[in-house]
């Protein structure tokens, strides 16, 4: 996987631009959040949102159909129009409207629905009071406190639709006063007083459930995101845990957790997986001949090459000790492996980096091949074993070759035992 898979972005933890205007909007205390809040308080709250509204106009159906029987005492002359407009227009617009949450509205047609219901049954007010000559009609009109109590404090319409509602409300009466030419000034500025007084208490109330609504919301993504950026941290660790520092390859960690898993649940490929131990030749001459620094860069410049030749998603490739690589082929057997290691060798001979202390004049490397059968056949430990005695042998053969080996147990080999062999470089070419 050039750990392709496990690698995962170290780029900013997505959750810190919405964490900030969580801050500001709770430091705000504003109930119009800006666009990009208020898109994920709409999507993280909308369906409770109308869930909320589906019952509440349903238990408004429930008191508004009472009211019938208040009609009757009212205004008989006008019970049977009453009858008619309550069951035969506003109930079913009520009834509609509840139902109508059960579809995906958009924000603006949802909360204008409720504003509407609300709006009609002030109008039904208002035409009962119109049509009947009742000596008590104008009570009737006291209906618009419960219908404000009703619209902004238990259905809870959104802010600015519940003013609209009180503006509205006001409107109507105002309008309905000449037209009550029977009742006293006494009465109607009573009336109007209350409906007044009722917007203006129901508007305050409103407000307070609507900020709480959203803070309550605000707080609770508040401690979401501190948790998503808390495990995104975590994350970074890990990661870095698993990183090679000058390369920025898989480390021998890493690499050991995926062979453990590779091998014991034969979980990458067909079971068959195969591996390349990579030497770098005559290093400590190369530092000897440019300094550290230099050595350090030239690692650099040929896990960049390497890199080049795994498969994304699928090989490993990690940097096993100071200039040995290793890389893990899933799901390859000997002749591919064989094929891409020779391949490797030669780009690295291809890329001629001077290396003046080597007999080569530039730096080469040595592999060592194997593959195996994953879970069955052969464990993590045989296998790298195994590449490491046929990386020996690359070496005593005169390095700069690549090398095949039986994947076995057997003794490791140590580095600098290659040290004490009488050095023969000789000519790349498949060993
Ligand atoms: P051989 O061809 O047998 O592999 O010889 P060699 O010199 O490459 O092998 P040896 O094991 O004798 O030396 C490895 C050298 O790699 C010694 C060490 O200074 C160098 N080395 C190991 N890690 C690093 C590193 O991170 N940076 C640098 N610059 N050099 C390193
Ligand atoms: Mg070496
Ligand atoms: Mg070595």
């Amino acid at each position: 996987m050039e750990a392709g898979t496990r690698e995962r972005s170290t780029a900013e933890t997505p959750g810190r631009p919405l964490a900030k205007l969580v801050e500001q909007a709770l430091a705000g205390r504003r109930l119009d959040f800006v666009p990009a809040l208020e898109a994920r308080f709409e999507a993280d709250t909308e369906s409770e949102r109308r869930r909320f509204l589906r019952n509440r106009l349903l238990a408004a159906i429930a008191v508004f159909t009472l009211f019938q029987v208040d009609d009757y005492y009212i205004a008989p002359d006008a019970f049977w129009a009453s009858a008619a407009l309550r069951f035969g227009v506003v109930v079913p617009v009520l009834f509609a409207a509840a139902l109508m949450q059960g579809l995906r509205l958009t924000p603006l047609v949802r909360e204008l629905t409720a504003f509407f219901c609300a709006t009609l049954v002030a109008l039904d007010l208002a035409a009962i009071n119109l049509i009947s000559r009742a000596p008590d009609h104008f009570h009737l009109l006291y209906g618009f406190v419960l219908l404000l109590v009703y619209a902004n404090v238990f259905v809870q319409l959104r802010f600015r639709y519940a003013a609209a509602t009180g503006a509205v409300t006001l409107a109507i009466l105002l309008a309905l006063l000449p037209a009550n030419a029977a009742t006293s000034t006494a009465v109607k500025v009573n009336l109007l007083l209350m409906v007044t007084s009722a917007v203006s208490v129901t508007l305050v109330g409103n407000y307070r459930l609507e900020w709480e609504r959203r803070e309550t919301y605000l707080l609770r993504l508040r401690e979401t995101l501190r948790g998503d950026d808390l495990s995104a941290r975590n994350q970074r660790l890990q990661d870095l845990s698993y990183r090679d520092w000058l390369t920025g390859l898989a480390n021998r960690r890493l690499l050991e957790h995926y062979l453990e898993e590779a091998c014991t649940r034969g979980e990458v490929g067909a079971g068959e997986i195969g591996m390349l131990m990579l030497d770098v030749d005559f290093f400590k001459n190369y530092n000897d001949r440019y300094g550290h620094p230099a050595g350090d860069a030239c690692l650099q410049a040929l896990a960049t090459l390497l890199r080049g030749h795994m498969r994304a998603g699928v090989d490993l490739l990690a940097r096993y000790g100071g200039e040995e690589f290793l890389a893990v082929l899933p799901g390859q057997g000997l002749p591919a492996c064989l094929r891409i290691a020779e391949r490797i060798r030669r780009a690295v001979e291809e890329a001629a980096l001077p290396h003046e202390a080597s007999p080569n004049g530039f730096v080469t490397l040595s592999i060592g091949v194997v593959a195996g059968q994953a879970g069955l056949a052969i464990d993590a430990e045989t296998l790298i074993q195994s590449a490491d005695a046929a990386l020996y042998a690359a070496k005593q053969a005169g390095r700069n070759r690549i090398w095949p080996g039986l994947a076995q147990a057997g003794p490791r080999q140590r580095a600098d035992r290659w040290m004490a062999k009488p050095r023969r470089p000789g000519a790349g070419h498949t060993g």
